[in-house]
């Protein structure tokens, strides 16, 4: 059977000396492996189309009777050009691509969170804030996935949270009021706490990379196997690295 679907490129390896096996994460299909003939080629008719973190339209056959499917036709819709010319945002992007390789399966229509993914990388490529792309897709996929954070709610007594939480428990699933929180330290600092509730109202976020860190523990907790990330590391030396230049 045919079937036609828009496709985030997530990774590709060789398969032999002139096939390529590409892993993309399609909206109505979830991830899904495609098997490239000739890939390597000058002739082969999709040329960028298949590049990791490219937007196409695909038409794929699908036997039902493998995993691996055959590209018939590809076309580009967006290569994300300026995301792949700065390292942090490219870094960025992988470890969206990596998070969804290693914790979405194949099957269901994850629409919602092909559409979150593909204003990610609009957003990286080109739009605003692209510090916090990523913190805001973790915190949608695991809206989308089952394991919302109550941001608005206390989760202990179900009051309505005014301005900022007290605290933000990520084991319990989110936030904390002052009553329930009494006389205890609360683990996050107050300006976490500003960037949390400043998650939802959309107002720039101060420090985009300690919710990002929290939110990566968090969804990989929730995601099942606690598998590695390598390019949330690569994203991390590449900061470094970028705040070492700035210093010297
Ligand atoms: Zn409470």
């Amino acid at each position: 059977m045919l079937k036609r679907a828009k496709v985030i490129i997530l990774h590709r390896m060789p398969y032999s000396d002139s096939s390529l096996i590409v892993k993309g994460f399609c909206s109505d299909f979830g991830v899904q492996s495609f098997l490239v003939k000739s890939a390597k080629s000058k002739n082969c008719p999709f040329k960028s189309s298949l590049d990791p973190l490219a937007e196409s339209e695909i038409v794929f056959h699908d036997s039902g009777k493998s995993d691996l499917h055959f590209i018939r036709e590809a076309s580009l819709i967006d290569w994300f050009p300026h995301l792949r010319k700065d390292l942090e945002k490219n870094a960025m992007a992988e470890v969206i691509a990596e998070i969804l390789l290693r914790y979405l399966s194949a099957g269901p229509s994850q629409e919602l969170v092909f559409r979150y993914t593909e204003k990610a990388l609009q957003i990286l490529d080109r739009g605003e804030k692209p510090q916090e792309t990523l913190v805001r897709w973790m915190w949608h996929v695991a809206d989308c996935e089952g394991y919302a954070l109550s941001l608005h709610e206390c989760v202990r007594c179900g009051a309505e949270i005014q301005n900022f939480p007290a605290d933000f428990l990520f084991e319990n699933g989110g936030a904390l009021c002052q009553n329930c929180l009494g006389v205890l330290q609360p683990e996050h600092s107050p300006e976490f706490l500003a960037d949390i509730a400043r998650l939802s109202t959309r107002e720039q976020l101060h420090n985009p990379r300690f919710l990002e860190c929290e939110f990566f523990k968090y969804l990989k907790n929730h995601l099942g196997e606690n598998r590695e990330v390598k390019s949330y590391h690569w994203l991390q030396e590449v900061r470094n690295y970028a705040f070492c230049k700035t210093d010297s």
